[in-house]
């Protein structure tokens, strides 16, 4: 990339693309090859050893193994990495398969099996933690406990802001303030590098379910985790040992999908934060739930450059309320997933948030909408319609 200080957006549009003009192409190329023909046995096998334990390939001994080396999926990783502000990322098969690598990588060390986890996170991450699966120890506690947590074989702290369903932010500075000398990862999958990056703050991961925003249009399921060359190490160690890499069509997709997500990101903004305003007004809505509201409201400009284009609402009719919006609105898609082109909808306590503890689950009250790039007017008329048949249908039971 050219030696200047570029906006965001230009980086988005040019990151992993300076070698074009030399390789004389104006698009990426695809590398769907498996395995690759080796130059002899040592060269070959001395660049096996590397990769397999978490470096780069050598020139002289080729990439060997897709599973260990791809050079779309690397190409995708120096682009993403390039908008976190760091010098590595390390991609993978799902967000899930780069939450594991990250809490393997980090837990398997001699001395370090403990990991603090601030809630609220995705449902998925959560059962992840709690399922004891991967023998890490977890303590699930709230942004203010964390320093309290800290034990001396502590070798992860996760976060998750805005959190998956509620929107809750989570000062990122102040928990790494109270990790000390310990790691923190930061799922940034709502906020995308767009909008927040952690790394800036001192958090040692910047993770991404890149099945959302990145990719933004709902056809790859992926994860990425941006960080130091160091921890990209011990990262590809763990992918190239269990497998958790990305195909290299999603790589391909999702570094295409890079140039246009500060577009959608700004566009979908803007669409979410002209229904919250309506939504704010609605009473069969007893709750807004959006980063730039309430209390999150501080971190907004010293954290995040934005609300972005996630809101969940609570239904003064609960859940009879939910199942009548759901399956009312026309416009909006009743799935689970976020962040692409198309609206959606769904409920976190049945869904999304189902493996998570009753304690620490979302009511069954709460919806949660996904704002894409249809016009705002339509989305708007769509909601309107759907809040009505829900209040009708709740009140019909009240
Ligand atoms: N993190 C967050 C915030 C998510 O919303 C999700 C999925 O919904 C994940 C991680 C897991 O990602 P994936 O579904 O790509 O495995």
């Amino acid at each position: 990339m050219v030696d200047l200080p570029l906006h965001p957006d230009t980086v988005a549009v040019h990151a992993g693309r300076s070698d074009f003009a030399a390789l004389g192409v104006h698009a990426a190329s695809l590398d769907l090859s498996t395995t690759n023909p080796l130059p002899d046995i040592a060269h070959g096998g001395d660049s096996y050893e590397s990769m397999a334990t978490g470096g780069h390939p050598l020139p002289e001994g080729g990439n060997v193994y897709a599973r260990l080396w791809n050079p779309t999926v690397a190409r995708f990783e120096e682009a993403l990495a390039e908008l976190e502000h760091v010098e590595a990322a390390v991609a993978f098969g799902s967000g899930m398969a780069a939450m594991t690598a990250a809490i393997l990588s980090h837990t398997t060390a001699v001395g370090k099996r403990h990991v603090i986890a601030v809630r609220p996170l995705y449902g998925g991450t959560d059962h992840l933690l709690d399922s004891g699966l991967l023998g890490a120890e977890v303590t699930f506690c709230d942004e203010g406990a964390v320093a309290d947590s800290i034990r001396p074989d502590t070798g992860l702290i996760v976060l998750e802001t805005p959190a998956n369903p509620t929107l809750d932010l989570v000062d990122i500075a102040g928990v790494v303030t109270q990790a000390g000398s310990v790691p923190v990862l930061v799922d940034n999958t709502f906020a995308t590098p767009l909008l927040q990056n952690p790394l800036d703050l001192g958090a040692a991961l910047s993770l991404h379910s890149a099945t959302k925003y990145i990719g933004g249009h709902g056809d790859v399921i992926a994860g990425v985790i941006a960080c130091s060359e160091h921890t990209a190490q011990a990262l590809r160690r763990v992918r190239a040992i269990t497998g958790a890499l990305l195909h290299p069509l999603g790589a391909y997709l999702l570094h295409r999908g890079l140039a246009t997500l500060p577009v959608r990101m700004q566009a979908q903004q803007a669409a979410a934060r002209k229904l919250v305003e309506r939504l704010q007004g609605d009473p069969s809505v007893t709750e807004v739930f959006y980063p730039e509201l309430g209390d999150s409201r501080r971190l907004i400009g010293r954290q995040m450059r934005g609300g972005g284009a996630m809101i969940a609402i609570r239904l003064a009719g609960g859940y009879a309320a939910a199942e009548a919006l759901t399956s009312s609105v026309r416009l909006f898609t009743h799935a689970v997933s976020l962040g692409g082109v198309d609206s959606l909808i769904q409920h976190p306590a049945a869904l999304t948030h189902r493996p998570v503890a009753p304690e620490a689950r979302p009511g069954a009250d709460i919806v949660r909408l996904s704002i894409g790039l249809e016009n705002v007017d339509d989305l708007l008329t769509d909601l309107e319609y759907a809040l009505a048949r829900a209040e009708a249908a709740a009140g019909a039971l009240r």
